[in-house]
């Protein structure tokens, strides 16, 4: 265990942050000890939790520069393959392999499913907490179950897909922080359709005169867009989206559209929650168009500022403080909402 650990190279913010205890686990045996471990009892059991299960820090937010807790960096590592049918192949992949790695092996083995989702930064113990997505793609559409331990009895037990209540950015495991997850099975399959119909890709393909494409075109596709419109981890600091895209009642879009006629939508596939009301409808809002049309786009004050080629990525430029980045997402929710009426969650989880 490492004490006033610096967590520099482990959020994609780029902040210094210290934690007060760090402690990496390579093994099921390192969890185990973990759990015995007097200081790490200590902060699991503290009335506000100050344990944090941290992988690649690229979807986290420190809200100060010391993280008074104890960090847990699970950092098991492997890929094997299950079982093989005729059209599928089930692979296991420990939580520390690296997200964007997995997918280039997917892609390289021939096996569909994950093309849409290359590049994304992280780990893959961490893809299956928020439900990662992208370009019509999200994870839990591959995802076969998922192996965890928890962290205050030791024992483990495997999610099936459904027992992990994936929706759109969000899991069981992001409200049940106790569950560590080690290891993850998918199923890709051996023949495949691609998605070209989200963002890009399909003016990507015909601008580089590609007619017939492949698994591994889509996967380079992909790769190139996001290269043109994200900010290059370790170069410029981010989370990538740090909000959520809007989700609001049929008549708030319909009034929006009629000033902005010109506004994006989706419709939404979840089932409506009770709390909506009479509205048996929700409609899906592009945050990164709000906060476009609020005037954010390409802003910067000091350190932190809204990346200019897409307004939903806040970014740090060095040198700041986490605080910066907090005053600047309350400003922009303030101002979507007076503009808009609309309240915009961030994607982040902030700790
Ligand atoms: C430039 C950029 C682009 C991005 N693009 C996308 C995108 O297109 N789509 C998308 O969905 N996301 C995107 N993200 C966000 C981020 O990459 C993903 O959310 C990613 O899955 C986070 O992985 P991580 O390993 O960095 O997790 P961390 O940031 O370390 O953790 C994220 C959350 O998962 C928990 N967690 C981490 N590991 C485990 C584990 N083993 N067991 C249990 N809980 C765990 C943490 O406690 C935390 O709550 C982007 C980020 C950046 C910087």
């Amino acid at each position: 265990m490492d004490k006033d650990f610096s967590l520099r190279e482990l959020n994609t913010f780029g902040f210094d942050v210290k934690a007060r205890y760090f402690q990496e686990l390579k093994t099921m045996d390192d969890v185990r000890e973990l759990i015995k471990n007097p200081e790490f009892i200590a902060c699991r059991n503290a009335t506000v939790s100050r344990l944090l299960v941290l992988s690649g820090g690229s979807n986290i937010l420190f809200s100060s520069e010391f993280f008074d807790g104890f960090v847990v960096y699970p950092n098991l590592k492997g890929i094997e393959v299950l079982e093989e049918t005729a059209e599928t192949v089930k692979i296991r992949c420990y939580c520390g392999e690296v997200w964007k790695d997995f997918v280039d092996y997917t892609v390289a083995h021939n096996l569909y499913g994950l093309e849409n989702l290359a590049d994304i930064p992280g780990k893959v113990g961490a893809a299956p907490v928020q439900n990662i997505g992208a370009y019509g793609t999200e994870v839990k559409d591959t995802i076969h179950q998922v192996h965890t331990i928890d962290l205050t009895t030791g024992e483990t037990k495997v999610f099936s897909n459904e027992e992990c209540r994936f929706s759109y950015r969000n899991s069981i495991f992001k409200t049940t922080k106790n569950h560590l997850i080690f290891a993850v099975d998918f199923i890709l399959k051996k023949h495949g359709d691609l998605k070209l119909d989200y963002g890009n890709i399909r003016n990507y393909l015909i601008a580089n005169n590609i007619t017939n494409p492949t698994l591994q075109d889509i996967a380079a596709t992909v790769k190139a867009i996001r290269a043109e419109k994200l900010p290059e981890v370790g170069v410029v600091g981010s989370v990538g989206s740090f909000f959520q895209n809007a989700i609001v009642p049929v008549d708030k879009y319909q009034e929006i559209k009629g000033l902005y006629p010109e506004v994006p939508y989706y419709q939404v596939e979840i089932p409506p929650l009770p709390s909506v009301g009479r509205n048996d409808k929700l409609i899906k809002i592009p945050s990164g168009w709000l906060i476009d049309r609020a005037g954010w786009k390409g802003y910067r004050e000091n350190h932190v500022g809204v990346w200019d080629k897409q307004a939903l990525v806040l970014v740090h430029y060095g040198g700041g403080q986490p605080q910066e980045i907090l005053d600047l997402m309350k400003k922009i929710q303030d101002s979507v909402k007076t503009k808009f009426g609309v309240d915009i969650k961030p994607e982040v989880n902030i700790v």
